[in-house]
């Protein structure tokens, strides 16, 4: 039976464990998720959700219309945002080794950031 349980855990299978959340530490259902979502206890990426706004999504869920912002500037925006964020970090954490910023495609719109620090 454990051989089981480990042999499942994290699958869809698995009826315990949130299987999105264990592949990519994310899931839609947030807090209010009907299985587990495990937690490192100790980490060298930090995520900091729903940080960046993306200011052309916003201008659509705002009036349902398309942007009115450029790409350009909504390159300019993300290029700022991204400085930013990775000099505030790597002032508080030391050097970062990586930074990644994430949009959630199949869903509402949620950008993630992830930072990966030295331990
Ligand atoms: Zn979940």
């Amino acid at each position: 039976m454990a051989e089981y349980l480990a042999s499942i855990f994290g699958t869809e299978k698995d009826k315990v464990n949130c299987s999105f959340y264990f592949k990519i530490g994310a899931c839609r259902h947030g807090e209010r998720c009907s299985r587990l979502h495990n937690k490192p206890t100790f980490s060298q990426t930090i995520l900091l959700q729903n940080t960046y706004q993306n200011p052309q999504s916003a201008a659509q869920v705002a009036d349902g219309t398309s942007s009115a912002i450029s790409d350009v500037e909504a390159q300019e925006h993300y290029d700022r945002f991204f400085e930013d964020v990775f000099l505030e970090l790597e002032e508080k954490y030391g050097e970062i080794e990586e930074m990644n910023v994430c949009d959630n495609l199949g869903g509402p719109p949620c950008w993630q950031c992830l930072c990966q620090v030295p331990l």
